[in-house]
């Protein structure tokens, strides 16, 4: 047991992310409490309701992680479904045990980090638990919650709480891979009409309008809280499994998960007049410019050109506009060798 626990616990503070993490948390609990089903979710916020969504979970003994299995549209339950969980977070419980019409027993545990959750684990098994395996699955829990808060540390940038650019790096490079290609070289006309109508994935680059002068005029304490106040902006307009890093400075990446072009410039149109609209203390207005491309099996490095080029554009053809890469290179306004150029100048 003693062993057993050891090399669990190693295993679980190597990984280097959350999905990961997860993963270890999963395979430890179920191996030293014999549940029969653990499952991890994520809790979010979105337009003012919450939300629970599994990440990882058991099916025929082996943890299944929600970013790899694309069988399923994974888009969450509101909190609603789940009275037990809900009492939990309301009591500031650490466990809430409820029983099945089935007679299963499930354990509710949510994840306390600085007053807040974010993350529950889920244990279901048969028979009630003996204190020796409570006390396990305490221990196993306090190690899940300050590795998470390490993680979050180390994947966030500390003044908008966003993801990092570090963790866009990970984020894109596991998505263009789990996005493999489907090797359908010879598409008719009437497959391609249709791709330009299915779902996609889209990356948008967000750059505040003229930044500079809100420092200048107001002191970088504001420029600081109009950061924070975007970034709060970017977080209510986006769908959980979208994902929105502070790339640098007053530079924003949102990657957008599986849906049609219409939909994406509607989107980000969307948070575009968000921002316009938000009364900002002090400052008052402030815009973005935002560019978007579609990601293709293309490098990440050329996909973030097309949508950096995009981004270019509207900067230059009067701002707080959002542009889109294909679309400017078929009507002929951007042309890919000339942007090429650009890109290399600056
Ligand atoms: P444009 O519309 O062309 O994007 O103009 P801009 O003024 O926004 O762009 P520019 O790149 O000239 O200026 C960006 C400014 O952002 C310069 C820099 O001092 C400021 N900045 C970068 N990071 C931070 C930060 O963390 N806090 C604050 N307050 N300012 C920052
Ligand atoms: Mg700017
Ligand atoms: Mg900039």
């Amino acid at each position: 047991m003693m062993e057993a626990l050891l090399k669990h616990l190693i295993d679980i503070t190597c990984q280097r992310d959350h999905t990961l993490l997860n993963s270890s948390v999963v395979s430890a609990l179920q191996a030293l409490t014999g549940a029969e089903q653990v499952r991890v979710h994520e809790l979010f916020r979105f337009r003012h309701q919450l939300f629970v969504q599994p990440k990882a979970w058991l099916q025929n003994g082996a943890v299944v992680l929600a970013e790899d299995s694309t069988q399923i549209e994974n888009q969450g339950e509101p909190i609603s479904r789940f009275p037990s969980l809900i009492s939990a977070i309301r009591d500031r419980q650490n466990c809430v045990e409820e029983m099945t019409a089935a007679g299963a027993r499930i354990l509710w545990l949510p994840i306390w980090l600085n007053d807040k959750v974010s993350t529950c684990l889920e244990v279901t098994n048969p028979a009630p638990y003996c204190d020796n395996t409570l006390r396990v699955l305490e221990g196993i829990l306090g190690v899940y919650r300050n590795y998470q808060s390490i993680l979050d540390y180390s994947e966030r940038d500390s003044l908008t709480g966003l993801l990092n650019r570090k963790t866009f790096d990970e984020k894109f490079s596991r998505l263009l891979a789990a996005s493999a290609p489907e090797g359908a070289p010879h598409e008719s006309e009437d497959e391609r009409r249709h791709h330009a109508k299915a779902a996609s994935q889209w990356l948008a680059v967000v750059d505040i309008d003229h930044f500079k002068r809100v420092n200048d005029q107001f002191g970088h304490l504001y420029g600081d809280e109009v950061l924070i106040l975007v970034a709060n902006l970017l977080r209510s307009s986006f769908r959980a499994h979208d994902r929105v890093f502070r790339f640098g400075g007053e530079e924003f990446v949102v990657l957008l998960r599986s849906t049609t072009l219409e939909e994406a410039h509607r989107i980000f149109e969307r948070f575009r007049i968000s921002v316009e609209q938000h009364a900002f203390p002090q400052v008052g207005q402030v815009t973005v410019s935002l560019g978007f491309a579609c990601i293709t099996q293309e490098s990440p490095v050329v996909i973030l050109g097309h949508a950096d080029q995009a981004l270019y554009y509207a900067k230059e053809n009067g701002r707080n506009r959002v542009c889109y890469y294909d679309g400017l290179v078929s009507s002929g306004l951007l042309h890919s060798e000339m942007a090429n150029d650009t890109v290399e100048f600056f």
